[in-house]
């Protein structure tokens, strides 16, 4: 009996020497062939699965306070940002909870996060669906072109979100996605009528019926070069799209229309202006004017702006969060029985340094990289010490013989 089941397939009876490989399972064995049969009918059985079985669930009990604290927990400062995000994703549950309202149909509360490179858009977005234990994916806007050109359909983000969750349909379809420097996707010049730059605008069309809410064919691989795979029906109406963007130049934007607003009422008014941070006073019409076309602007109504991270809020960022920089380091350390400390004047240097390099907290990473390798290097082999206290000094010195130098922002 056991020379006989080794000779053969179990599944489809060939004989060992009609099969390239035969797998031997404990009692039974199976041939490549019928591995691909049955890899197949999986592959199958996965997309067309009833999406009323999957387990997914909307969280029970949350409001936007406690939504917001847990934000507190892994973002520092960016607290208007953190607040919009907070309703919006509120009132994103309490849509899908209760459906879209009846006669009064609630909108989607998209949102689009403006402010510059590093300073949190694409943690905000992570940190939320963590929270929400959907999934989640992080798309480029840049890669994106009109249907028909080199580059890749819009509707690859929603393969991407399946991807995410393994092809569960039903949790994609509450997912979120987030999509950066959606400002890449901008018109050149406001005035559609003396432009010749269609391909940012042609993005922009393709997003809006996702964006809005629409039953969508997906390809499961994503891209072009699978034309014969089975595309798989998502709808996009309770996938949450988060977009962010740096909108360099927008300033500009937003100090000639304050100005111009200003002018003809009384001088004071211009005094309580933030000169240093007007990204505060954005608005939906600046976003036009710098080249997002209004349907585009009217799907994404919630808007709302990140701070500059200034040397204060770095040097919390290094310490507070949760999952702060520093904190994984010393759990590095620890693991060495070793203990790593750093001395204030150091975590000043440290952020000191991220503002040189204009990187926002974006920076921090590869500065405590380059101040600490050496170390990370030496200290598993050294049995003595015991410890390693970084000083402002132990920074500058590190920092004076690192590639990273070169980055430095004259
Ligand atoms: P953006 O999307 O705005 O360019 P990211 O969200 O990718 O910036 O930020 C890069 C990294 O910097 C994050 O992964 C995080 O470690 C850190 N960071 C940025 N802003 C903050 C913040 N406000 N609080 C805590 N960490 C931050």
């Amino acid at each position: 009996m056991k020379s006989r089941l080794q000779e053969h397939c179990s599944f489809c009876g060939k004989s060992k020497k009609e099969t390239i490989i035969l797998i031997a399972g404990i009692e039974a064995h199976i041939c490549e062939a019928c591995v691909e049969q049955a890899h197949d009918i999986l592959t199958e059985e996965m997309l067309s699965r009833d999406p009323k079985s999957s387990d997914f669930k909307v969280p029970e009990n949350i409001t936007p306070v406690s939504i917001k604290q847990y934000l507190d927990d892994y973002i520092i400062g960016q607290d208007e940002a953190k607040k919009y995000l907070s309703v919006a994703v509120y009132n994103h549950y309490k849509r899908l909870k209760f459906g879209e309202g009846g006669d009064i149909k609630i909108q989607k509360s998209n949102i689009l996060f403006v402010g510059s490179t590093g300073t949190g858009k694409t943690l905000m977005a992570r940190t939320i669906a963590d929270f929400l234990e959907v999934p989640f994916t992080i798309v480029d806007a840049t890669i994106f072109t009109e249907a028909g050109y080199v580059g890749e359909d819009v509707e690859s983000m929603l393969s991407r979100l399946l991807q995410a969750c393994d092809y569960d349909v039903e949790a994609a379809q509450k997912g979120i996605v987030y999509i950066d420097e959606i400002d890449k996707i901008a018109r050149k010049n406001d005035n559609p009528s003396i432009t010749r730059d269609v391909s940012g605008e042609g993005v922009q069309q393709a997003l809006l019926k996702m964006l809005e809410g629409a039953d969508v064919n997906v390809p499961p691989q994503g891209g072009r070069k699978h034309p014969e795979q089975k595309m798989i029906k998502i709808n996009t109406s309770n996938i949450l799209f988060i977009c962010g963007g740096a909108f360099d130049g927008i300033n500009k934007i937003i100090a000639r229309r304050l100005n111009t607003q200003v002018i003809g009422f009384d001088k004071r008014d211009q005094e309580h202006i933030d000169q240093e941070n007007l990204l505060q006073y954005i608005n939906h019409r600046d976003l036009k004017k710098f080249g997002l076309i209004p349907e585009l602007i009217g799907r994404l109504p919630v808007l709302t702006y990140l701070d500059p991270l200034d040397k204060d809020a770095l040097v919390r960022i290094l310490q507070e969060p949760k999952n702060a920089l520093l904190k994984q380091y010393k759990r590095l350390f620890e693991m060495e029985n070793k203990d790593l400390t750093f001395t204030n004047d150091a975590i000043e240097e440290i952020a000191q340094k991220a503002i040189e390099f204009k990187l926002g907290a974006r920076g921090l990473r590869s500065i405590c990289e380059a101040v600490l390798t050496d170390a990370m290097f030496h200290l598993p082999s050294d049995k003595e010490q015991k410890s390693l206290e970084i000083t402002a000094d132990y920074v500058r010195e590190k920092m004076l013989k690192s590639k990273l130098q070169k980055l430095k922002v004259a």
